[in-house]
């Protein structure tokens, strides 16, 4: 019998996933990211030492996901927690948006989610414990222009974690999302500094005054994944500096 717990990190490759990888595998838990770029997941691996475990997926080839779960119950007897933090967003005028641009960001963001964790969920229910963790967004707690698909699938994710919730708490799996605010990265502080119009507008509603650190996320992943939110389901945590309640 594993003792130590086993999670699933979609997207930790990079950016916000890397961040959640980074505090799971400093806290002992085995961590397997996920993604599509092998070189990057390697890359990740090396920074993420002993605990990490990089397997190639992508989450769009739903097909492919039944036998991605199996690989990791083979090769690690169990799954914990499961982390959906993979996401692609598009930022173009509402009517330039084709169909295949929607349906592409509501592919990876929503249906990658339910696959991913319907598959995990069966394995959980088995152990009658687990823990997922959803990515979502600012983008659904209130109205961004340019972004009409990526605004609907993370809708849909805090309505999924909701569902999900509520269906599945009673077998023992807790389900919680967190919504990142405006969190640093080489990209959104160089779009914020291109823009700043937007930056003004950006800080004035945020009243911690500047923006998050990746392992601001991290943190409030471990968190989330941890005995200490074993009361904890449902819900879906801005970690944002209060950008989702600034006037
Ligand atoms: P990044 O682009 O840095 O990371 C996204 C990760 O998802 C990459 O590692 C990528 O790996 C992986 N990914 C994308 N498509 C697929 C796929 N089809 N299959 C498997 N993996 C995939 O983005 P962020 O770290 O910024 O975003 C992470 C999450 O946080 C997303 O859900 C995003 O919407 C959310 N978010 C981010 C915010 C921010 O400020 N950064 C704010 C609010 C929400 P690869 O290319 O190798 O497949």
């Amino acid at each position: 019998m594993q003792t130590k717990k086993i999670a699933i990190v979609t997207g930790g490759g990079s950016g916000l996933g890397f961040a959640i990888a980074q505090q799971f595998t400093q806290n002992g838990i085995t961590t397997i990211i996920a993604g599509r770029d092998v070189n990057k997941l390697q890359t990740a691996k090396e920074q993420l030492g002993e605990n990490c475990v990089a397997m190639p997926c992508d989450v769009t080839d739903l097909k492919s996901i039944p036998a991605f779960v199996q690989q990791v119950l083979q090769q690690y007897g169990q799954i914990d927690i499961l982390v959906n933090n993979a996401g692609i967003n598009m930022k173009k005028e509402f009517t330039e948006v084709t169909d295949e641009d929607f349906q592409s960001i509501l592919n990876t963001n929503v249906t990658a989610v339910f696959v991913l964790s319907r598959e995990v969920v069966k394995h959980m229910l088995t152990r009658n414990t687990g823990c997922i963790i959803n990515i979502s967004s600012m983008a659904a707690q209130y109205g961004l222009p340019k972004v009409i698909a990526y605004s609907a699938s993370k809708t849909a994710i805090d309505g999924m974690t909701r569902a999900m919730a509520v269906e599945l708490s009673p077998k023992g799996i807790r389900v919680n999302a967190i919504a990142p605010g405006f969190i640093y990265s080489a990209m959104t502080a160089k779009a914020l500094d291109s823009d700043p119009e937007r930056k003004a507008k950006v800080f004035g509603r945020t009243p911690m005054g500047h923006m998050g650190q990746p392992e601001d996320i991290g943190s409030a992943a471990l968190y989330l994944a941890s005995d200490a939110a074993k009361y904890v389901t449902g819900v879906v945590l801005p970690i944002d500096g209060g950008n989702s309640i600034g006037f």
